[in-house]
């Protein structure tokens, strides 16, 4: 018995991370899970084609799509959610927190810490 291994693809997303993409994807692979796929950051995309702001691809954040969904709206260009532990896979609804793109970059800055060099160490 042979195995042909194939390598995942990556893929640049366009919010500038990387996801992942395997050439057996597809409903009749035993590791379909509804579609997720995960960008190198941990973020989760799940499958949403006729999703107005998904990728070529077809994929949206999962966070976004669960917010948009409480919303029941949405989300504007200018509107980001962010994790509150700082983990980018923990998509419950409440670790996630609707600010704007303004918003969002203060509280990293506030909770940023600088390292011995000086430099913000995450
Ligand atoms: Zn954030």
């Amino acid at each position: 018995m042979t195995f042909e291994i194939k390598k995942a693809t990556r893929i640049k997303s366009r919010w500038g991370g990387f996801f992942y993409r395997r050439d057996y994807s597809g409903k009749n692979n035993p590791k379909w899970r509804g579609g997720a796929t995960i960008d190198g950051k941990g973020r989760v995309y799940v499958y949403r084609p006729s999703h107005p702001h998904a990728n070529k691809w077809g994929y949206v954040y999962r966070y976004r799509a669960k917010m948009e969904k409480k919303l029941g709206r949405l989300l504007r260009s200018n509107e980001v959610i962010h994790h509150k532990d700082g983990n980018c896979s923990n998509d419950r609804l409440s670790n996630l927190e609707l600010m704007t793109f303004s918003k969002h970059a203060k509280v990293h800055c506030a909770t940023k810490r600088r390292n011995k060099y000086g430099r913000f160490s995450n």
